[in-house]
Parts: structure tokens; sequence; C-alpha cells
């Protein structure tokens, strides 16, 4: 990926006397952030030695600190037939090498992204084999179900591609939060396999779940759709969520729990891939546990269930990617945005560089870290106003 000419060439000079010379003017979102930095102690302190430059052993720099201490990464190096099975699992979730350089400069205030650019990429991705299956339906072609579960899990394969893309170019326009400080990790040579059995469990079971215990090929898939499904959607979300808030606070606080989730906060700069950064343990508690017993108290037919997982991935993945947006949440928005308990990705980010000491634990919502009282200010997003329709994205 290419590097901007003036970054690759202009020495820049990283002084811990002068650190506005590579950030911001001292009223910027960055400038917030290095100061919010500074007086938690829970974010990593940057300690930028004087005079190193630009550019380390013919590489971008990725970070303002002296090293980066960061765990190996390879992966990126490989041809595609290189790679082993689990990389090349991961290799749809790979970013642009521009993700992970740092940055020089300060872009401005937060572009805002209204809520129906989200809904533009989801109504027809998602619908988009139901629709396919509707079609053939009509034809007098009932998918069995091993021909249901290998379009279905083609379709989820083909859902994150399109994701992956889009993020991709997403991040390269309109950057990364905290960028002047650290550019977004790679995934690491150390937790390529456990990443890679985490893709494969999510993407085994949110196909195999479906079809096992709710599909039926009698059944038209867009007839099951009904004028209810809005409201069952937003219970659904809220309950997943309360029920993922009280696990996911519980993994922070409670000593033992710690090691079931500290993996996943390996990652303080976390891209798309390290949603699926978590030991076995988190990935059978995340990805069926707390879904399943969600789904047996708020009803779904296949089809609804399908649409939802797949946007249930969308803010998993959206909310790990680090975009320098402000994107109010498009699955909650309609009982969490009147409330101002819509998550954005900045909500997330922020949860990766807390690290143990925790805040910002919904994945879904905001709305159980507003009731008790476990929501975090945001940074570079904070004078972001939530909209629903802006003209500055
Ligand atoms: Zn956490
Ligand atoms: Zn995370």
């Amino acid at each position: 990926m290419a590097v901007p000419h003036s970054f690759l060439t202009r020495g820049l000079s990283f002084t811990h006397e002068e650190p506005s010379s590579v950030t911001s003017t001292p009223s910027s979102p960055s400038s917030a952030s290095e100061d919010s930095r500074e007086s938690s102690p829970a974010f990593d302190s940057p300690k930028p030695a004087a005079g190193f430059d630009n550019v380390v052993d013919g590489e971008p720099r990725t970070t303002l600190q002296a090293k980066d201490w960061r765990a190996p990464a390879n992966m990126h190096k490989k041809t595609f037939w290189e790679r082993t099975w689990s990389e090349k699992l991961l290799t749809s979730t790979l970013m642009s090498d521009n993700h992970h350089y740092l940055k020089e400069t300060n872009r401005g205030p937060v572009p805002s992204q209204p809520l129906w650019c989200d809904h533009a990429f989801l109504i027809p991705t998602t619908f988009a084999v139901p629709v396919l299956q509707h079609i053939c339906f009509m034809l007098g072609w009932q998918w069995s179900k091993p021909v249901a579960f290998v379009i279905y899990f083609f379709g989820l394969l083909f859902f994150f591609q399109l994701s992956a893309l889009r993020f991709d170019i997403m991040g390269n326009k309109y950057g990364l939060f905290d960028e002047t400080f650290r550019g977004r990790d790679r995934i690491p040579d150390e937790s390529v396999d456990i990443m890679g059995g985490g893709i494969l469990m999510y993407f085994i079971f949110r196909v195999g779940y479906n079809i096992t215990f709710k599909y039926d090929p009698t059944v038209a898939p867009l007839s099951e759709f009904t004028w209810t499904y809005i409201l069952r959607w937003q219970a659904w979300f809220l309950i997943m969520d309360y029920f993922f808030y009280a696990y996911h606070r519980a993994t922070h606080e409670i000593d033992f729990l710690w090691s079931i989730h500290a993996l996943h906060h390996k990652s303080k700069h976390p891209t798309m891939a390290h949603a699926v950064l978590g030991t076995h343990a988190q990935h059978i508690m995340e990805i069926i546990i707390i879904p399943t017993l969600t789904s047996y108290i708020v009803p779904l037919s296949c089809g609804e269930q399908w649409v939802l997982y797949l946007c249930l991935a969308h803010i998993e993945t959206m909310g790990h990617s680090g975009i320098r947006i402000h994107a109010p949440c498009t699955n909650t928005w309609l009982s969490c945005l009147p409330f101002g308990a819509e998550i954005t990705i900045e909500d997330h980010d922020i949860h990766h560089r807390y690290g143990k000491s925790g805040k910002n634990y919904g994945k879904q919502t905001m709305m159980w870290d507003t009731v008790f009282g476990t929501r975090e200010y945001r940074v570079e997003t904070a004078n972001c106003p939530t909209r629903w329709i802006n003209d500055k994205f």
C-alpha cells in the first residue's frame, strides 16, 4: 500500500518536549486523546524518544513510541499459498498496510456517518441469500438442508469480504482513531491459530444453528418476515447486550474470569480481524451461548435470524475496525438513539485501550453502560452530534 510521499521522505522529529509537532493543535481531538491517556493510568503513556526517524528498517514507522513492542506479525508478508490454514481463513480480514502505519498529521474534525449509509450497505447484502432462496422456491427448487448450509455459508463469506473491502476503503479515506500515536495492530503470529479457530467456529455455528434448528425448506423465506420483526429485533439486541454486558464486565472485574478475556485485550488498536481474537471459552460464550440464549427468549424465524446475525456481525467487526468516523449504531438506533445510548466505533476502541480496568462493556449498545455507570467519555468524537442526516460525510 502506498504511503504518502511526504511521510516517507520528510524527516520527523519525535520529541517528548514537542509532541504537538507530530500530533495536532492543542484543541484537536488527538490532543485530547493524548491528554486523556496521560491523565488515565489505563492508557499507555507515550514516551517519544528524541530524534528518531519516521522510517525504521526501510518500513514506515508504526508507533510514536521509540520501539514497537507488539508481538511479531508476518502473515501479511506471505503469499496466499504460503499461509497456513488458519492464516488462509483470516486472509479476508487483512487491511491495507496503510492502516498499520503511524500518521503524522491531524485530519481535522471526525466526520459523521448518517444512518442510511450502513442501511444502504446492509439491506441488499443481508437479504441477498434469502431473496435468492425465495426466487428458487418460487421457481420450484426447494433447497435441502445441506444445500442451504453450503449456500448460506458462502453467503456469509461473501458478506465478510464485502465488509472488509468497505472498511478498508473507509479506513484509507477517513483514517483510524489514535493514528497519530500508533497504527493499527496486525494479526500476531502467536494468535493466528486461535483466531482461525474462532472464525471457523463463527461461520459453522452462525450458519449451522440456523439451518439445523430453524430452517424449513417448505416455507418461502421472505414470507417468514412479519411486521413485529422490528420490535423483536430491538428486544433481541437489548437483551443480548444485557447478557453480554454482564458476562463481559464479570470477566474484567472478577480476577479468575479475566483469563477468559485477557487475550482479547492483547490488542489495544484492533482491526476487524481482532473481533475473533479470544480464547476458546470466550468464543463459546460469545458466539454460541449468549446469542442462542437470547434467541430462546425472543423468537425469530430462520430468515429473520439470518439477517439479524449478519447485522450483529457487522457491528462486531465495525466496532473493532477503528475507522475514524462517528457512526451511530445501525442495529439499535430505534431503541437507543432517543436516549443517547447508541454505540459507536470509538466506544469499543476506547474499551480496548483501557485493558482490564475496563469501561464501555456493551457490544451492541451503550444502554447498559449508561444505566450502570460504566460509560467512558468519547475523545476524538466528543464533539460529534448524533445525526440521522449529516452532509459532512
Ligand atoms: Zn473487554
Ligand atoms: Zn473487542
